[in-house]
């Protein structure tokens, strides 16, 4: 690339981009792609292609024994998991979840008419902050969903002590979450069950994918059950069900993703190192950070962007990275609580949801990104924020110059 020198050489002002090839947040962890067409033609040679085959079933059975439960009930994608959840538990009323998750968590549960209330963080970790979810508990809550937001696990203990002692359900999105312990103990196993996701961008991919995992055999089941129809036994169903089904085509590509796994995570660790090297003593900017006593898949790395110190505001820093060719996302930006249908029908202010949201960034990593492209990814992130108000300057300069003839 070519050394920015001067912010005339950032590509949002004319200079040539760092990059020629994009970088991508969440690019798919394929695994070995001839080990996945084995396992296609296998299930095309034997002519079983849906319907609890093989494959789904042995990607269950992985995917039970990472995250450490008896049962795993395999989805086309976790947010029919959810709902699965909501109606194999009876659910009603009101759910309590966070506002800064994806808006899947809120949207599974309001498709099925029921009620997502957004609770407030603890602004340390971006999870919910258990003593404010149990002021929001009404009598119509009938369960909490946390969210392990980026993989780090929620305060577990104090979420079972709350939902236990105003009798209400405790279920986690864990769509982050594979392969990730709290307290040593496995994401999986936390709450009477949790949900993972396997959609392309997440650590493991089954194409689109989800599962939820317990340790409870009458609700696994009976989402067993209305996964497939409500066919608890052969082809009578005991109630009404859906189809929820893992086909055998994402299931191959489950396995060969989970083979990866290991080293998946292994490389999303040493790029996690290299990206707190590379911007180590950056004044404003915060990495998010794993707790290192805890396994973690380093599948996300959110950086905070504080613009009261930096001088450019998270927006900013984005569209320089996107004008180099590094195309980052704004994991979760803005909140659940200010999308539609939310906004609109049930207001509500949660400052330090708003605040977090106005700072996070998730920058390249995975696999196939390398230690050279988080160098020059740094780079660019150091150079523009040491130049902060400068950027900031020029750029309201243009935009003052397109508007004034
Ligand atoms: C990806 C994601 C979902 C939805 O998963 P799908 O498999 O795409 O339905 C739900 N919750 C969170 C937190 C997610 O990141």
């Amino acid at each position: 690339m070519t050394m920015k020198r001067n912010i005339g050489d950032l590509a949002i002002f004319g200079g040539s981009s760092a990059f020629l090839q994009t970088l991508f947040v969440g690019r798919p962890n394929v695994g070995d792609r001839a080990r996945f067409f084995d396992r296609v033609n296998w299930a095309l040679d034997h002519q079983w292609l849906t319907n609890g085959g093989p494959l789904a079933r042995e990607f269950e059975q992985r995917v039970a024994e990472l995250a450490g439960v008896r049962y795993c009930v395999s989805t086309c994608n976790a947010t029919t998991a959810l709902q699965l959840l909501a109606r194999a538990a009876d659910l009603s009323g009101e759910i309590i979840m966070p506002s800064l998750t994806f808006p899947a968590t809120a949207h599974a549960f309001r498709w099925l008419g029921l009620t997502p209330v957004f609770c407030d963080i603890d602004p340390t970790t971006g999870c919910m902050d258990p003593a404010l979810v149990e002021a929001a508990i009404t009598p119509r809550t009938s369960a909490i969903v946390p969210v392990h937001l980026w993989g780090r696990p929620c305060a577990v203990d104090q979420f079972a002590k709350v939902a236990a002692a105003h009798d209400v359900k405790l279920f986690y999105d864990a769509a982050h979450g594979l392969g990730c312990t709290s307290g040593g103990l496995p994401i999986g196993g936390f709450g009477q069950a949790e949900v993972f996701s396997f959609h392309a961008t997440k650590v493991v991919n089954s194409f689109e994918g989800g599962a939820v995992v317990t340790d409870d055999e009458e609700l696994a089941k009976r989402i067993r059950a209305i996964h497939n129809f409500g066919f608890a036994q052969g082809r009578v169903s005991t109630e009404a069900g859906i189809n929820g089904k893992m086909t055998e085509a994402a299931a191959a590509m489950g396995l060969t993703s989970l083979d990866a796994f290991e080293e998946t995570v292994c490389q999303n660790k040493a790029n996690y190192d290299s990206y707190q090297s590379e911007l180590a003593g950056l004044a404003g900017l915060k990495i998010v950070d794993f707790n290192p006593a805890e396994r973690n898949n380093y599948h996300y790395l959110i950086v905070e962007i504080d613009a009261a110190v930096t001088g450019v505001h998270r927006d900013l820093l984005d569209d320089v990275l996107k004008s180099e060719k590094v195309m980052c996302q704004r994991y979760f930006s803005p909140g659940c609580h200010e999308m539609e249908p939310y906004r609109s029908e049930q207001p509500v202010t949660l400052p330090h949801t708003e605040q977090l949201a106005q700072k996070v960034l998730a920058l390249p990593t995975g696999p196939t990104v390398s230690r050279e492209d988080i160098r020059r990814v740094c780079d660019i992130v150091r150079f523009t924020l040491e130049r902060g108000h400068e950027v900031t300057h020029r750029v309201n300069e243009r935009v003052e110059s397109m508007v004034t003839p």
